[in-house]
């Protein structure tokens, strides 16, 4: 018999921290593969999902408020989960699944901008979505990202 899921549509959140893995800074390679082959094993199933990433790995605007201008903090750590979010579309690209990066800071030349339309268009062509760019705002964490997103996907778990 074959595993049936209980949900067919997630959201899972990875947070910049887990991208790390042991190391102090930056992206672990290994990581992000483990993560893409858990995700590579839902779709298996026919479970879509969708990935909100984090940044704290990279940057966090809080780090630099008390130092200089939270607004721009904010803004390099929302590039950061740029960066994390094109890590892991290159680690399930490897594995074959195909992957889709949507941001809601709009950078054209990298990877596509997020809508709620766009996202269930790559849905229904069994692509997973990539969340990157948070919610686009300052003073928000990726975890408030993730709930929206997760609404907006209509992901029946988090
Ligand atoms: N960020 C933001 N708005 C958002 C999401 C994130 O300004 O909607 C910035 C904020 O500076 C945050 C950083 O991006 O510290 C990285 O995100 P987060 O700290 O949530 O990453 P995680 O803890 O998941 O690694």
């Amino acid at each position: 018999m074959t595993a049936k899921p209980i949900y067919k549509r997630v959201l899972l959140k990875a947070s910049g921290e887990a991208l790390m893995g042991s190391q102090g800074f930056g992206i672990d390679v290994a990581v992000a593969d483990r993560i893409a082959s858990d995700i590579a094993e839902a779709r298996a199933l026919g479970v879509e999902v969708g990935v909100v990433v984090g940044g704290g790995n990279i940057f966090r605007g809080v780090a630099v408020a008390s130092k200089g201008d939270r607004v721009t903090g904010d803004h390099m750590g929302m590039l950061a989960t740029v960066i994390n979010a094109l890590a892991l579309a290159t680690s399930l690209r490897k594995l074959d699944i195909d992957t889709v990066v949507l941001s809601a800071i709009a950078m054209p030349e990298i990877c596509e901008s997020f809508s709620q339309r766009a996202t269930l268009h790559h849905f229904s062509l069994g692509r997973v979505v990539i969340f990157a760019g948070g919610t686009g705002n300052p003073f928000f964490t990726t975890d408030s990202a993730a709930a929206l997103r997760a609404a907006e996907m209509g992901a029946e778990a988090i």
